[in-house]
């Protein structure tokens, strides 16, 4: 079994789809074994995304993650990392494929509804960024 981080982003807060959000993580086999409702402060956000703190687009990111709530979800399952990554779809959801999350809510590039870690490492930091191990329930 493996462990993977989701974020459901403030587009999908916003437009209250974290249900229809979840319906599509548990069709595909992942289990939510933990799950919490936090706003981000800028400094959370800023520290979670410090790989793309060169990028043109990272004050854009910080805003947008800080700009109203977001669903912070641990995944478990056979391989969850490659199964959430190829179920949300492509960053940009306009080349996303069809029945992905990103293809099905996603606005833009940016509110684009939902993160998911990329490798075992970001998973572990990105997992012990939010939760403690009391607060995951496998
Ligand atoms: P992900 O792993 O598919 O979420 O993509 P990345 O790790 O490359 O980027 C992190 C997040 O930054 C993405 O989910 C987008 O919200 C945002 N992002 C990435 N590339 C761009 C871009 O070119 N423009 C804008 N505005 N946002 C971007």
């Amino acid at each position: 079994m493996e462990r993977t981080l989701s974020i459901i982003k403030p587009d999908a807060t916003t437009r209250n789809i974290t249900g229809k959000v979840n319906s599509m993580i548990e069709d595909a086999g992942l289990r939510i074994i933990a799950q919490k409702r936090i706003r981000l402060t800028p400094l959370q956000a800023e520290e979670f995304y410090a790989e793309h703190k060169d990028k043109a687009f990272f004050t854009s990111l910080v805003d947008f993650m800080t700009s109203a709530p977001v669903v912070v979800q641990v995944l478990e399952a056979d391989d969850a990392i490659a199964l959430y990554r190829k179920i949300m779809g492509t960053t940009n959801p306009a080349v996303a494929e069809e029945g992905t999350i990103r293809k099905t809510f996603a606005l833009s590039i940016d509110k684009n509804t939902v993160h998911g870690s990329d490798s075992p490492e970001s998973a572990k930091r990105e997992i012990d960024f939010f939760f403690s191990g009391t607060e995951i329930v496998g």
